[in-house]
């Protein structure tokens, strides 16, 4: 076994016991960065020298008997995570060059346990897209087979897993983003609820719908990055005051009396039928582990794609105002006055996906169209969040496909925007009910090309999701299953 296979908990202790130095397992992720991230593209910023000085200063930290779960693990982040002093380009031209004066607060709890930071990861352009094919710096390859999509928009987050290049990973999901890149990638993601984890510094996508969470290999280390990063932040007023639990001593190893729901909605025609095969037997195992298997519905699943890119373009229109030019990021200057400014800077700054999606949003936002698009969207919202917690009365967890297709060909749906959208069509519901899912490999499509489960739990059930999660992988080793490169 080589150092870039241990797991997060693994790591933690054999630093602990110093049976291995922060600086050692550091020097062995770096050294497989340099020797595939050209051919993958997941990394867009590498630290070489800083993560070393990190990694000594954990090792530091270690030898005075301080270290916390994380300290001298090497991670790494989504690019639009600010990073005090390291660039941060949320895939966009417009920030290429943005260097920001703070961290956010996930990033500076992981730093403040002294965890190891790799670098910035690949990412559609603001978050926006299924396929990692929206980045301005080239699309994320899919470790399993470089000629398929990463997933996206988390797509350099899920990826550095399945190809070993970082121990875990955080990525950010508005309508999917980290899921359906876990599940290309066979790793664990995990969207946490509404609140849970702080966005202060996180850049603005869909800001309803936005949240901050982990990719690992295990669900193991899904509950200990969770613990580090969630909880109540000031800087934050959608963060939520309320405890968090002990997310690794909810993890189990049966499912005796956990009632797991199947929306019927969730298993349609249109799903490929190895993902079919595949979650079908997923399912099968968690009736094995002592699960009751209820099925149920959500009578408005219908409408969440549609609901969701009114809601997450309008905001995103909204939100992305900002990059005028005149604070912070890229100007490009020339004839004319102000207008004339904002336009050249927004019109070579962005790609075209975000282009599209500001005009969308602006036209469902504009006055006359307001009621009838916008204001709509909030009502259908409300009754799909209605949906979720009807079943949950029922159900302690919903499991579903996370993604109607195993990851697809570079280019193949690049010309159809609607069929990009539909890739979400099972984790968007998740974000407009503001609960949490969670991503976990549950086998392969023919060709190796991972599929993922999705467990689906009650606003803040993170403990109970990570919990049926765990019972999975102690049954089942795809989670062990290696790509190779
Ligand atoms: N693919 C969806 C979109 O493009 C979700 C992206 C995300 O979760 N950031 O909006």
């Amino acid at each position: 076994m080589s150092l870039t296979d241990l797991t997060l908990s693994e790591l933690h202790d054999k630093l602990r016991t110093k049976e291995l130095s922060s600086v050692e397992v550091t020097r062995a992720y770096l050294e497989r960065i340099a020797a595939h991230n050209a051919a993958l593209n997941i990394y867009l910023t590498e630290r070489p020298v800083e993560a070393l000085r990190d990694a000594e200063a954990a090792d530091r930290r270690i030898a005075a008997g301080e270290a916390a779960p994380l300290t001298g693990i090497p991670l790494a982040l989504k690019d639009l995570l600010v990073t005090e002093g390291i660039r941060t380009t949320c895939g966009s031209k417009l920030l290429e060059n943005f260097i920001p004066p703070y961290n956010g607060t996930a990033v500076h709890k992981l730093r403040d346990s002294s965890a190891v930071l790799l670098g910035k990861l690949n990412m559609d352009e603001f978050g926006m897209g299924s396929s990692n094919e929206n980045s301005a710096f080239g699309p994320c390859r899919n470790p399993w087979d470089r000629e398929r999509v990463a997933g996206g928009s988390s797509g350099g987050s899920a990826a550095c897993i399945a190809a070993r290049l970082a121990a875990a990973s955080l990525g950010t999901d508005t309508g999917g983003s980290i899921r359906q890149p876990a599940s290309h990638c066979g790793a664990v993601g995990l969207k946490p609820t509404y609140g849970r984890v702080s966005r202060y510094g996180v850049v603005a996508y869909a800001s309803s719908l936005d949240q901050v969470g982990p990719v690992t290999r295990t669900v193991e280390d899904s509950a200990l990055l969770l613990q580090t990063i969630a909880g109540y932040d000031r800087a934050d007023s959608t963060s939520i005051d309320c405890p968090v639990p002990d997310y690794r001593a909810a993890l189990r190893n049966d499912l005796k009396g956990v009632r797991v729901g199947l929306p019927k909605e969730y298993f349609i025609d249109g799903l490929d039928p190895e993902v079919q095969r595949t979650v079908a037997s997923a399912i099968d195992v968690l009736r094995d582990l002592g699960a009751e298997i209820v099925h149920v519905s959500l009578p408005h699943t219908d409408y969440a794609v549609a609901c969701y890119y009114l809601i997450a373009t309008a905001e995103a229109s909204s939100n992305l105002a900002r990059y005028d030019g005149v604070r912070y990021g890229r100007r490009v200057t020339g004839e004319g006055g102000l207008i004339e400014m904002y336009n050249r800077t927004r019109g070579a700054g962005f790609g075209d996906e975000v282009k599209r999606r500001i005009m969308l949003g602006t036209y469902a936002l504009s006055s006359g169209y307001y009621d009838a698009y916008y204001l709509k969207a909030q009502k259908v919202r409300t009754l799909i969040r209605q949906d979720f917690l009807d079943v949950f009365a029922q159900v302690d967890v919903l499991a579903t496909p996370v993604a109607p297709t195993p990851a697809f060909r570079l280019g193949e749906k690049g010309a159809d925007p609607l069929q990009m959208y539909l890739s979400d069509i099972f984790t968007i519901p998740v974000n407009l009910a503001g609960t949490c899912g969670l991503s976990l490999p549950c086998g392969f499509a023919a060709g190796k090309l991972p599929i993922g489960l999705q467990l689906i739990g009650k606003p803040f059930g993170e403990d109970a999701l990570l919990g049926v999660g765990h019972a999975y992988q102690q049954a089942t080793d795809w989670h062990k299953q290696q790509a190779e490169l």
